[in-house]
């Protein structure tokens, strides 16, 4: 039993310190705050009960994450701890009835929790002198020159004793959106959510970057101060304000439980028309002798708590369950409900997965269920209300919701229809087909696919290379112009590479990456339907199942019939073809920087069409670094190593 406990605190130190540091040091959340807060608890509860296998790296023992070496580090001369989280009023009230037992005059001064990240600015002779992150509590990263670039940041101040206050900087929401649909456009990998979005941008090496995110900050703290005497919080936040310093909105100073719950609830309504996130309430005892006397952990001050506000939730009626037929025949079904607005956007659909998940559930058609976004990001089921009509669940159904197969069971609790034939699987491998990552056709987008399926000018993706333009031009959508610009991009794509080729067949477990190591180890696809699995596992990366998967893929009469016709109708299907060798074979590029005219993925389409390789990051073996408009780190690693740096026009130069 012993064992069992310690085996699974160690299990949640070890997941929780991951999650951690794809948070804090990539800013890159991999699961919710909400999961992540919920398993914290609950190794904080093991902990308590059996405190001999607390480990030193235990995320409840620690502040945040480490600096990174990127910066130079700074040693915070007052300790920049974290909150005890609280999560129910009840909570909130327990605390606030331990202080007025032994403080009953005590007042709280309530702010709300902005969702950003924690810095200290440090001024001296009323100038900023030094910006810094929390880092892990004791030393940060100095920041200086990202901080200056926040405009609501005084420079200069009217108050020349040294005094450091401590804030949170955030992105607001509509900044948010704009960058990331900035980065969705440079086709770069867009920040998940606001804060981490803020963490990345003042953690950019290039100051020129951080400028343009559109960064704001919210003080809450005085930490050190000299000549001039502050009595209370409150006070302290009136005297930051009055020198030009943004000060966290909504201060309140209140007195009781009652007063501090009624905050917390106006709040959590509003909360998602704010033009910021905040991810709940800090409750603080205002005056700062009772703040000394009360003292601090290791990791966060006794006179304060932070409740979370939970993920917002909402009632709604269950109208239909959408059977999703997915490009390989998975069955997914989708929740159909009466929208409800939930985290700022009106959400009407959430997938339910499974049927083990309806089971697990109990839900059904018609009944009250409830819904909210998860991480306030994608909306999810959590659970009935309230049943409607029918006791029981919702059994999904022994055919194809499409073409009427019986379906069987596919991975874990999924079912799929196995009939290749099934018009949603055509439709969504066609789309596939289509896509930019696959063969990349101009203009067959799922509507105009839809399109040729409906007038049955197409059965598969190999019909698309005998359509002719005058097919195109019975129908209604099309003009002699739009016609003709559709056959030439699905005549062009036939040389888009056996790679593409072969991402775009839909063969499982076979993405870009892997598509391309099979090209290189088997030239055509002729080799690689004639290797074994056991061939094919050998390649590094490629476990026995994958192999076997992507053997039994392409042995299927469908696929073999599939891509003879692609043959005869003169797809390339030999790598060679498609890989001019040039005096770049081999070379490896790694790109950085906004480029004047090529979206990365063209610039690395055309090195490699020269058999070069793009890594992402500068190391010794790199041997030329492509650099654009405010290219950052790799730029500065590449002059480090004396790697040579070249420009977009000298790439083009080089691979005429
Ligand atoms: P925290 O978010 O619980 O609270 C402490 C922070 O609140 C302080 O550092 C401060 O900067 C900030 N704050 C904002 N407004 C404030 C105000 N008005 N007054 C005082 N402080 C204010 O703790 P944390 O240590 O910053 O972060 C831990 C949290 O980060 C976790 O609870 C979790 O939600 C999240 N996290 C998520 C993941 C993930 O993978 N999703 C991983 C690690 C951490």
């Amino acid at each position: 039993m012993k064992n069992e406990i310690k085996e699974k605190i160690d299990g949640l130190v070890e997941r929780l310190n991951e999650y951690s540091r794809q948070y804090y040091v990539y800013d890159n959340p991999t699961v919710s705050d909400y999961e992540y807060d919920m398993l914290q608890q609950e190794l904080l509860k093991l902990e308590q009960e059996n405190p001999e296998y607390i480990r030193a790296d235990s995320p409840t023992q620690r502040v945040g994450g480490e600096a990174e070496n990127t910066f130079a580090k700074i040693t915070h001369k007052i300790q920049m701890g974290s909150l005890q989280d609280v999560f129910s009023l009840e909570q909130v009230k327990t605390f606030v009835d331990k202080i007025h037992e032994d403080y009953p005059k005590a007042k709280f001064c309530v702010e709300p929790k902005i969702d950003g990240l924690s810095v200290s600015l440090e001024y001296a002779d009323g100038f900023l002198k030094i910006g810094s992150t929390r880092g892990d509590g004791f030393v940060g990263e100095d920041v200086t020159e990202n901080i200056k670039t926040i405009k609501s940041i005084p420079i200069k101040l009217d108050f020349a004793n040294p005094i450091e206050v401590r804030g949170e900087v955030y992105m607001p929401r509509k900044a948010f959106e704009k960058l990331v649909e900035n980065q969705i456009e440079q086709e770069q990998i867009p920040f998940k959510n606001p804060r981490n979005a803020a963490a990345g941008s003042l953690r950019q090496k290039d100051p020129k970057i951080a400028a343009k995110r559109n960064l704001d900050i919210f003080c809450f703290n005085i930490q050190k101060i000299e000549g001039k005497e502050l009595d209370s919080h409150k006070q302290s936040l009136d005297f930051i304000k009055n020198l030009g310093i943004k000060t966290v909105p909504n201060y309140s100073l209140l007195e009781n439980y009652k007063q501090i719950a009624e905050y917390i609830e106006n709040l959590g309504k509003n909360r998602f028309s704010l033009e910021y996130d905040i991810d709940g309430v800090v409750i603080k005892v205002d005056d700062i002798s009772i703040r000394e006397s009360l003292g601090s952990t290791a990791k966060y001050p006794k006179w304060a708590v932070a409740y979370k506000f939970p993920p917002e939730e909402k009632k709604t009626r269950l109208k239909d369950i959408e059977l999703n037929v997915g490009r390989t025949g998975a069955i997914t079904p989708v929740a159909i409900f009466d929208s409800v607005f939930l985290a700022g956007t009106s959400v009407s659909r959430a997938s339910i997965h499974n049927q083990d998940f309806i089971a697990q559930k109990n839900i059904n058609i018609g009944d009250e269920i409830v819904v909210r976004k998860a991480g306030d990001i994608i909306p999810e089921v959590v659970g009935v209300s309230q049943k409607g009509e029918n006791d029981s669940y919702y059994k999904l159904p022994d055919v194809c919701p499409v073409c009427g197969t019986k379906l069987i069971k596919g991975e874990e609790s999924a079912v799929r229809c196995p009939n290749v034939d099934c018009t949603a699987q055509i439709f969504r491998s066609i789309v596939h087909f289509a896509s930019k990552s696959a063969m990349d056709i101009n203009g067959l987008g799922s509507a105009v696919v839809q399109t040729l399926l409906d007038n049955k000018l197409i059965k598969s993706v190999a019909d698309l290379y005998i359509l002719k333009a005058d097919d195109l031009l019975k129908l209604d959508n099309f003009k002699e112009k739009s016609a003709n610009n559709l056959i030439s991009a699905i005549e062009k794509s036939k040389t888009a590479g056996l790679d593409r080729l072969l991402s775009g067949l839909g063969i499982k477990n076979v993405g870009n990456a892997s598509a391309k190591l099979l090209c290189e180890k088997y030239g055509s696809i002729q080799n690689i339907m004639n290797a074994s699995p056991e061939e094919i596992a050998e390649i590094e990366g490629f476990g026995d199942i994958t192999a076997q998967s992507i053997h039994d893929s392409l042995a299927t009469s469908h696929m073999q019939e599939l891509i003879s016709r692609l043959c005869e109708y003169g797809v390339k299907t030999d790598y060679e073809t498609t890989v001019t060798s040039s005096d770049y074979a081999g070379k490896t590029f790694v790109l950085t920087g906004t480029l004047p005219t090529l979206k990365r993925s063209e610039a690395k389409a055309i090195i490699e069409s020269h058999g070069g390789k793009v890594s992402s990051s500068v190391s010794k073996k790199t041997d030329f670094v492509v650099a654009g408009e405010e290219a950052g780190s790799k730029l500065d690693k590449a002059n480090e190593l004396g790697i040579a740096v070249i420009s977009e026009k000298q790439l083009l130069e080089m691979m005429k």
